[in-house]
């Protein structure tokens, strides 16, 4: 089975559970899978996805691109990508503290598993396609910066945000993501 056959079979089984209007758009999404044809990267395929994507103030009746973000996670494209397991970078250590008073053991990763807060994958490379593996990850869940840690407000995203450093293996391009509750 082709790429174009099997996002074409996946994108039926999407619409066999919701209803959608018009589906003119998605042609066209599916058009520019096909044109891609074997050649098609999967960091290529989330771009379409992008590329195709309604602005907000678009009103007309659109499919609703969140059903395809739900249905195409990094991962399930494995069905249709062959690309090796994602490689992780040993985890070091970390034991931060500030003024000698010690940070929550969450304050910092450096290497290891990456676990995020919206979803557990990791971006794929921009420039080979590649998983990336964790480099290093501030969450601040756990940092009180209300009372005990008042002067590091500054590492807060929002609320309780993390902030993530991916580098791919094969080609140490680097990514920055954030994620939050
Ligand atoms: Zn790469």
């Amino acid at each position: 089975m082709t790429k174009y056959e099997w996002v074409k079979q996946e994108i039926e089984s999407v619409l066999s559970e919701g209803p959608c209007e018009d589906r003119s758009d998605l042609d066209k999404f599916l058009e520019a899978v096909r044109n891609e044809g074997e050649s098609l990267t999967r960091h290529g395929f989330f771009e379409l996805i992008e590329r195709h994507r309604p602005e907000d103030e678009d009103e007309r009746d659109y499919f609703d691109y969140e059903f395809l973000d739900d249905h195409f996670y990094p991962e399930a494209l494995d069905a249709a990508w062959s690309s090796p397991p994602p490689a992780k970078l040993p985890q070091v250590e970390v034991a931060c503290s500030y003024k000698g008073k010690p940070l929550p053991s969450s304050f910092c990763q450096i290497g290891g598993e990456f676990k995020g807060i919206q979803s557990d994958s990791v971006p794929i490379c921009k420039d080979c396609d590649t998983d990336m593996a964790l480099l290093v990850q501030f969450a601040t869940k756990d940092l009180d910066t209300g009372k005990e840690f008042p002067d590091l407000k500054g590492f807060k995203l929002f609320d309780a945000g993390n902030i993530n450093v991916f580098r791919c293996p094969s080609c140490q391009t680097h990514e920055v993501t954030t994620d939050c509750y």
